[in-house]
This record gives C-alpha cells, structure tokens and sequence, in this order.
C-alpha cells in the first residue's frame, strides 16, 4: 500500500504512521530522515543537501524527489511505503506524481489526519516536558497533578520556546497556506480520505486501518491478481514463443537443406542468428517470423555459391 499522510503540526499523523510501520511492515519515508542517511552517506544527493544546508538554503525538491527515488530502489518499499512530511505543496505533489507513475507505483491513498485549529494550538502550546525525567504533560489535557511540577520525579516542568502561541500560529497558518490545498489536490485524484484525529490514539487508529482496510486492501489484491495473470500470460507467450522458434528452425532446415549441406548453412547463417538471440525473439512477438525468413536467405545464398 502507498500512502501519503496529511495533517497539521500537532495533528498527531506522526504518531499514526508509527503504528501503520508497526502493523503493515511497511517503511516510513520522512525526508528528515532520508537527508540523514543521504548526508552520512556521502552520496551525491546528500552532498548537495548538505551544500544547500551548510548555505542556510532549503533543500530542492529535485534533491529530495531523488532520494526518494533511490529509496524507492530498496527491496522493503516493496510491498508499500507511507509518505509522512512530503509533499509539502502542490508542485512538490505533482512531481512526486509523475516520479511515481514512471516506477509504476502510484499512490493509493491520501489520508488526512483533521483536527480543529483550535485543539491544535492547545495540543502545541499546552507541551509541558520534565527537564530531569522526560516525561511529557499538556497543561490542557494531561496536566500534572500539581502545577508546573513532574507527577513522576518532581522537577520543573520546562514550555519549549517554540510552543509560544505566536510562534505555533505562523506554523499553522504556513500549513494552511501552502499544505492544505493537498486535501483538495488528492481528492480531485478520488485518493482523498479522512479521519478525525481527537481521542484516544488507538480509537484513531482503528479508523485508519479501517479506511485502509476498505479502500486499498481490496484494490491491492485486485491489482496483484492482475499483475500474477499478466505474468503467467507472458510466461505461456514466452513459452510458445520459444516452441514456435525452434519448430520453425527445425522446419526449415529440414525441408530446404540436405543433411550435407546444413551444417555449411547453420555455420554461414550462425552470425544472423547471433544478432536476434532467443531474448529478443520472446519479447517482440513477430520476431520469430522475421528470424526464420532472415535464416533461409543465407541458406538460398549458400546454395547458389557453391
Ligand atoms: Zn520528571
């Protein structure tokens, strides 16, 4: 299955396509991640992030589109991959369109995490973190028993200075400007789902896999009956391909050459043969035609010579 997440700062996919990693065994392609491994990779495309980065610039979508193009090429995405962080924007949709149409692998389902603006800001800025343990509390919806203190250790709890309400409101609305027309951009497609991502984690969760269940698991398995009967049909083309070669072969030299004189017409016909190996001859099916006429002109032409 292959999925692109869609959802606000705070929406919570993040979380979700943890547990569709877990469940599916399906990688998770964060771009984050991909210019990690690109960089201490020392790849090409990670040399030019890292130019990019080391120069305050954004990374180009073409960098990016090309490691997810080379991570593509591993055997795990195999059987699917969920995209969570990209595409940001419609352009960066649209490339990452046409790049999975040409591997022959199309996106299957968009599936957008909603949740209220309004909780957003509350899930963004509540973020309370113990400095000593780690421990996480939202001063909205998990608040520590007593306030400002750990429940577990009794430290201060600290407020990152990005979960300010200034700061978290330009991260929303920059999702709104530029990430939110994705949701009409996938649903023109008829890709679009969506589930409401307020509650409990796996009551969310259960909606996802619900909507997976029902919108691409059947498909799947329609398209991978496809594909097996295409390749058993190419199998059974091949096959007669094969017979019809060598029954043609046999043919010819059979009706048109003595014994004698076939060995001299196999060794002089031997360099045509060489340049249409079977390969060819199974992949274009009017090849085998075309071979068995090729092979009896050298044969007429060795009659007349000698
Ligand atoms: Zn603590």
């Amino acid at each position: 299955m292959r999925i692109v997440l869609l959802g606000a700062p705070g929406s919570g996919k993040g979380t979700q396509a943890k547990l569709l990693v877990e469940k599916y065994k399906i990688p998770q392609m964060s771009t984050g991640d991909l210019l990690r491994a690109e960089v201490a990779a020392g790849t090409d495309l990670g040399k030019k992030a890292k130019a990019a980065m080391d120069a305050g610039q954004l990374v180009t979508d073409d960098v990016v589109l090309g490691m997810i193009q080379a991570r593509l090429a591993k055997p795990d995405t195999k059987s699917g991959f969920i995209l969570d962080g990209f595409p940001r924007n419609i352009p960066q949709a649209q490339s990452l369109d046409a790049m999975l149409a040409r591997l022959g692998q199309p996106l299957q389902l968009a599936l957008l995490v909603d949740v209220d603006t309004d909780v957003l800001m509350k899930r963004l800025t509540g973020r309370r973190t113990c400095g000593s343990c780690g421990a996480i509390y939202n001063i909205y919806f998990s608040a520590p028993k007593t306030s400002n203190k750990c429940d577990k250790c009794g430290a201060a709890l600290q407020h990152r200075s990005d979960d300010n309400e200034q700061t978290v409101g330009n991260r929303l609305k920059v999702y709104q400007q530029q990430t939110a027309p994705l949701v009409n951009y996938y649903k023109a497609q008829g890709k679009l789902r969506t589930v409401r991502g307020v509650g409990a984690v796996s009551a969310i969760f259960k909606n996802v896999t619900d909507i997976i269940e029902s919108q691409i698991r059947p498909l799947a398995d329609v398209m991978g009956k496809i594909e097996s009967a295409a390749a058993r049909q190419a199998a059974k083309a091949k096959a007669a391909a094969v017979a019809k070669t060598a029954a043609a072969k046999a043919a010819s030299r059979a009706a048109k050459v003595p014994p004698a004189k076939a060995a001299t017409a196999a060794a002089k016909s031997g360099p045509v043969v060489k340049k249409a190996p079977p390969k060819k001859a199974v992949v274009k099916k009017a090849a085998p035609k075309a071979k068995s006429k090729k092979a009896a002109k050298p044969v007429a032409k060795a009659k007349k010579v000698k």
